[in-house]
């Protein structure tokens, strides 16, 4: 069971937490022949940590030593508080001490950086990895004084990684062996293990993190190594919507959805599970729901290896920001064998992910969302070839499996869009989805469109919706 940020955010929410844990446990146990053992609790740092953690190492590198103190202390006693949760008093002392210590040492390390006005990945990860290491002990500490056997199991002991500071990859056998010596024994003596996610260590024992949203991945790496039944990820939505709620104002909950149609909606945007969450489920073929921590009643998402056929020709619709265009334009690409591996090494080099590929005879156009390394990956393209960057253009990505069996549907798709200029368009082999990049200002637009005519209820509030049905 993972609980993410919004789900640990204070108190209140803690108390939920231990209210849903607890129903679990007993579910569990009253289930005939059903395996009681566990659950394995993971949990996020705090909502919004994080994002505050990486904005003290971001003013130690500036120097600025002062404001990084100062945002410090306000999350420490923000962790001191939501500690009162914790009802028994010996209990919650020395989880004060904890988060204390944690503390006291996090403000050395950082006024040490505003020294050197130097953060490396390295000390971005210790830095970072704190809001899981005390969020968890505060949780655990919180289950064990209302009854439940928890035990808190320090990540940096259980998920081994390899060293690219700021986005580890998990070494999964020795993971195993790790969470079979860590966690395993507690399973097998009843008890409730509960761990932080997002953060592991080397097999040198130091400090990693899995990268932005990476406890979930946490969850399907110990869910697999450990053979778990089902991953739940609990979250502050009904499960997977058919669209961000945050740009369209009445998506639907998908009930049920294919592990490869749940990993491109991942991958495009649909921030309530991380992309890489589903491979380890996926190798072990373990089921993946999710939950909706405030309303636990609630039916939720599963995601499973194959999925009931529905009558719906398209399952939702994720989105990306902030994504940048780069059309390379090259006279002498033409029957120039050799050009794309050229193209591509520059990315690879550069270590840019590239997310949606179109190409022509001259030209070939390609979506990133990380510009750090742009100026390098354009002065290199530029070697060979005519170079031009679009910023602040977006992505939508239509996902279903409707799109495999009716030809018409793609069309249908591109027609709701309107008017809206599409930038790029692409269907990949897997043609379980059709990709458009369009301005970001026109998201709201475009997206609007799509989903009032394959999921509306006509008439909502969003412009530009076409009303009619799919
Ligand atoms: P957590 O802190 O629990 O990991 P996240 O913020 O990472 O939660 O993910 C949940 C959020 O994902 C939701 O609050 C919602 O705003 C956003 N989201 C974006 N697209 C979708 C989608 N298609 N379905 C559900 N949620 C989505
Ligand atoms: N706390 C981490 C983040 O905000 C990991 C997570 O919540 O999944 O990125
Ligand atoms: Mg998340």
């Amino acid at each position: 069971m993972k609980f993410g940020g919004t789900s640990v955010a204070d108190a209140q929410a803690i108390e939920r937490l231990i209210a849903i844990v607890r129903a679990q446990r007993q579910g569990d146990a009253a289930q005939e022949g059903g395996d009681s053992r566990g659950p394995v609790v993971v949990v996020s740092a705090l909502a919004k940590a994080t994002d505050r953690l990486l904005g003290v190492a971001a003013e130690a590198g500036a120097g600025d030593a002062e404001g990084a103190q100062h945002n410090l202390r306000d999350l420490r006693a923000r962790h001191v508080a939501v500690a009162g949760v914790i009802t028994d008093e010996a209990m919650r002392a020395d989880v004060v001490a904890f988060v204390e210590r944690e503390f006291d040492a996090l403000e050395r390390i950082v006024q040490a950086l505003a020294v050197l006005r130097e953060v490396s990945p390295r000390w971005l990860d210790t830095i970072a990895a704190t809001g899981e290491i005390v969020s968890s002990r505060i949780v655990a500490a919180a289950l064990a004084s209302r009854g439940l056997p928890a035990a808190w199991v320090d990540a940096r002991r259980a998920i081994v990684t390899g060293d690219e500071h700021t986005a580890a990859p998990p070494l999964m056998p020795e993971t195993t062996a790790a969470l079979m010596a860590q966690v395993d024994p507690l399973l097998a003596a009843g008890r409730l293990p509960v761990l932080g996610g997002f953060v592991g260590a080397t097999t040198g024992g130091v400090t990693t993190t899995l990268g932005r949203g990476g406890s979930d991945f946490s969850a399907a790496i110990v869910g697999a190594c450990l053979g778990a039944g089902e991953i739940q990820i609990w979250t502050d939505v009904d499960g997977m919507l058919t669209a961000d709620p945050r740009i369209i104002a009445d998506p639907q909950v998908v009930p049920q959805l294919s592990f490869d149609e749940a990993s491109e909606l991942a991958y495009f945007g649909a921030k309530v599970l991380h992309p890489a969450t589903i491979l380890p489920a996926v190798a072990k073929n373990i089921p993946v729901r999710i939950l909706n921590s405030h309303r636990a009643e609630a039916r939720g998402t599963l995601i499973t290896r194959e999925r009931p056929l529905s009558d719906r020709p398209l399952t939702a619709v994720a989105s990306k920001r902030q994504v940048s265009v780069i059309d390379i334009t090259s006279t002498r690409m033409l029957m120039a064998h050799g050009f794309l591996r050229r193209l591509f090494e520059v990315f690879e080099r550069e270590r840019t992910p590239v997310d949606v590929v179109t190409t022509s005879e001259v030209s070939v156009s390609v979506t990133i969302d990380d510009r750090r390394r742009l100026t390098d990956i354009v002065d290199a393209l530029s070697e060979f070839a005519e170079v031009r960057c679009e910023h602040e253009m977006a992505i939508v990505c239509a996902v279903g499996e409707g799109l495999q069996s009716d030809p018409t549907l793609a069309a249908r798709i591109l027609e709701a869009v309107g008017d809206v200029p599409l930038k790029l368009v692409s269907q990949a082999a897997s043609r379980r989805n059709i990709t458009f990049v369009i301005r970001e200002a026109d998201l709201a637009r475009a997206l609007g469109g799509v989903h009032a005519r394959f999921f509306g209820v006509p008439d909502t509030s969003h412009a530009g919706a076409t009303g009619a049905k799919g």
